[in-house]
């Protein structure tokens, strides 16, 4: 009775899960994301807005705090631009990880 196991690993080694519906796909049928293709429209357009959102909070406190220190103007107002435009970039970049870390909590409950 060990093939069954034995198909089991096999599937467990060759294939992956998309992060979305969960289910188990020949490895190369996810795309980078680990979505499988029925998911990739629908999670991509999902990404697209979140991962704003998670910029803007990462950067409405920033900003708060550098509209609080600008009355002492020790740097002219653009030159904020420069570090609010950063950690937008970087809000964005964390966006992805959190909206994939999200759909993956979502999937295993
Ligand atoms: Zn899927």
């Amino acid at each position: 009775m060990s093939a069954p196991l034995e198909r089991r690993e096999e599937l467990h080694f060759q294939g992956m899960a998309c992060d979305a519906c969960g289910q188990v796909f020949p490895k190369g049928a996810l795309d980078e994301d680990r979505w499988c293709r029925d998911c990739a429209p629908r999670m991509r357009k999902r990404m697209a807005v979140w991962r704003h959102v998670v910029a803007a909070l990462v950067v409405l406190p920033f900003g708060i705090w550098i509209l609080r220190l600008d009355r002492l103007e020790f740097l002219p107002q653009a030159a904020w631009l420069l570090p609010l435009g950063a950690a937008y970039y970087l809000g964005f970049r964390i966006g992805r990880e959190v909206v994939k870390g999200y759909s993956r909590w979502r999937r295993s409950r």
